[in-house]
């Protein structure tokens, strides 16, 4: 065999063996050849390996079957970290969030902060800011960070490590190379909504669903697709824009070029203009103002409220039809903090679909928020590292 064909199944299986234990740590080097079924000999020597680089431990001996009992093995805890970061938005502001995750994909340390931004020089500079504070605050030093995550709303080529669009106007700015540029470390590029979706899928209310969409609606609207544990379409630019997705064909411009999209519909700025134009006199700051109002009866937020929870079950209906998926995460400041939103987007999912497909399908507010982002990203990095 040629010599590099060797080492890359050398490595692939070494990438394999990492992703059991990552998986199903504790496990033994014997159920790992056995699920992998690779001899023995290959798994003993890739372990040894991985030992040697400080990315796995042995811990206490496992349940014998009849001999002596198996040695378990860990990935290291405290050995490695990656570097994760998510940003968001409310009302202009953009929410800065960074953590340190293990390799298990645990938040070790977390820091926030918030800018007003208008350029991709900004936006750059304030991740930068915050991933020197993440450093600083948490005593995680750079040397034992293996990679950085970073989740953004937008299009994002996650290939060429390039943000192409997001809604306040950045286009062409080659983040992964500057945040590899300046920490020397492989840095990894996602939309949020992908990332949020498979942080659902391995941590949230999602966990091991065959398929999921996560959907969010706040500032923006957006969602993410991950089908038997990984993000659809595996391509270079994500899909699920379900935020462009005309609701009426008639109804306001978009950025995107149509019109009546539902991200035109039923973003924050759009709901809280259309409370104060119909009712003058309530005060409104935020959409958990309207939600509250909706929810204590107030005739024209409730209207507004039922009238978004119909375009959203349209648009919820019409995906549910195209994919069929098991379990749809909702979040965003539209969801509020109970499931009030949610029982009337439900029951609008419910007039528009095709009632065979109802009971098929599992629909939960969100219990991880932002986390779900920073986490999503972070194993997606993870796995990145594993790989290479
Ligand atoms: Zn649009």
């Amino acid at each position: 065999m040629h010599a590099s064909n060797q080492q890359d199944i050398k490595s692939a299986n070494r990438a394999a063996i990492l992703e059991q234990i990552r998986r199903s740590a504790p496990i033994s080097r014997q159920q790992i050849a056995a699920n992998l079924q690779l001899s023995p000999s290959t798994v003993t020597m890739a372990v040894q390996e991985l030992i040697a680089r400080g990315l796995v431990e042995e811990t206490g001996p496992g349940v014998s079957s009849g001999g002596r009992p198996p040695v378990l093995l860990n990935l290291k805890s405290g050995s490695r970290y990656i570097i994760s970061v998510d940003v968001s938005s409310i009302f202009g502001q953009r929410i800065f969030q960074a953590a340190v995750l293990d390799l298990t994909g645990h938040l070790v340390a977390s820091v926030k902060h918030s800018r007003e931004l208008s350029s991709g020089e900004e936006m750059t500079e304030a991740i930068f800011d915050i991933i020197d504070r993440l450093i600083e605050e948490s005593g995680v030093g750079l040397e034992k960070a293996l990679a950085i995550g970073l989740s953004l709303p937008g299009l994002i080529d996650s290939t060429a490590g390039m943000v192409i669009f997001t809604g306040i106007g950045i286009c062409g700015l080659p983040l992964g190379e500057l945040l590899q540029e300046r920490y020397g470390l492989p840095a990894l590029l996602y939309n949020s909504e992908d990332v949020a979706a498979l942080g659902e899928y391995y941590f949230g209310a999602g966990k091991g669903a065959s398929s999921l969409l996560y959907f969010f609606a706040g500032n923006g609207v957006g969602a993410g697709i991950v089908l038997d544990g990984k993000i659809f379409p595996c391509t270079r630019i994500s899909a699920a824009e379900i935020g462009h997705m005309t609701i009426l064909p008639d109804g306001p411009p978009c950025h995107c070029g149509s019109r009546g999209c539902l991200t035109r519909l039923i973003s924050s700025d759009v709901i809280l203009d259309a409370v104060r134009q119909r009712c003058a006199g309530q005060k409104v700051a935020s959409l958990e103002d309207v939600l509250q109002a909706a929810r204590s009866g107030q005739k024209d937020c409730l209207d507004v409220i039922q009238r978004c929870a119909e375009w959203v079950g349209i648009a919820i209906s019409n995906t549910i039809h195209l994919i069929n998926p098991q379990v749809i995460i909702f979040d965003g400041e539209l969801f509020g903090n109970d499931d009030f939103f949610l029982k009337l987007v439900k029951e609008a999912v419910s007039r528009h679909s095709f009632q065979y497909y109802l009971p098929e399908v599992q629909m939960y507010r969100s219990t991880l928020g932002r986390e779900a982002g920073l986490k999503g990203i972070g194993i997606l990095a993870i796995d990145q590292v594993f790989q290479s």
